[in-house]
C-alpha cells in the first residue's frame, strides 16, 4: 500500500471508530499510522501534539530525549519497531490510545513535547490541559483565566479566590460534612 492509500484508510478507521472525537485527533491518528507503516511523515495537517506523542512513544520506556544543535533527537530503547517497520493493524492498535485517550493520561509527555517541538492543529482539550499543567508548574493559579501568582507554600495549585476548585479542598469539605451529619 502506498502513502495516500494508508493515510485514507487510517482516516476512515478513525471516523468509524471514534465518531465523536475531535477532528484534530483523527487527523493526527491518520498521519501517525501512515508514519509508522511507511516511515514517512506528511499530510497537510500538523504535526500536532498527538502526532508527536506517537513518534515520542517509539522511544519506549527506556528511551532518551537528546538535544543536537537545538534539534530534539529521540533515542529509542530498541523494544519497539522503528517507523516504517510497522504492520498496519499493529500501527492502528498502537496509535489509537495515544491519539484518542484523554490528555491527562499523557500529560507529562505532552508538556515535554510542547517545550521541545513545533506543533500545530491541536485539539482544544490538549492545549487547555498542557497550559494548565505549565501554569501549575510555574506557580500560577490553575483556574483558567486567572493570573495570580501562588505563594511557594501553596499546595493546592489555586489562589485563594479559586481554592474551592482544588480536589484537595473538595475532599476536605466532604469530610467536614460527613462529620457534622
Ligand atoms: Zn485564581
Amino acid at each position: 500500500m502506498d502513502w495516500s492509500t494508508i493515510h485514507a484508510d487510517a482516516g476512515g478507521w478513525a471516523r468509524s471508530h471514534h465518531t465523536t472525537s475531535d477532528p484534530n485527533h483523527r487527523k493526527a491518528f491518520a498521519n501517525a499510522v501512515t508514519y509508522l507503516v511507511t516511515g514517512a511523515s506528511g499530510g497537510s495537517h500538523g504535526p500536532s501534539l498527538r502526532e508527536h506523542l506517537v513518534s515520542w512513544s517509539l522511544m519506549g520506556i527506556g528511551g532518551k530525549i537528546g538535544d543536537f544543535d537545538g534539534l530534539t533527537v529521540l533515542y529509542p530503547d530498541g523494544t519497539l519497531p522503528r517507523a516504517g517497520q510497522w504492520d498496519y493493524d499493529d500501527a492502528i492498535a498502537f496509535a489509537a490510545p495515544l491519539c484518542f485517550d484523554s490528555p491527562e493520561k499523557f500529560l507529562i509527555q505532552l508538556v515535554q513535547i510542547s517545550a521541545h517541538e513545533h506543533h500545530f492543529d491541536d485539539a482544544e482539550v490538549d492545549i487547555t490541559a498542557v497550559k494548565k499543567a505549565v501554569r501549575a508548574k510555574a506557580g500560577i493559579c490553575k483556574s483558567p483565566g486567572c493570573n495570580r501568582c501562588l505563594h511557594k507554600a501553596n499546595k493546592t495549585g489555586y489562589c485563594k479566590n479559586h481554592r474551592h476548585l482544588s480536589p484537595r479542598q473538595k475532599e476536605a469539605v466532604m469530610r467536614a460534612k460527613g462529620k457534622s451529619v
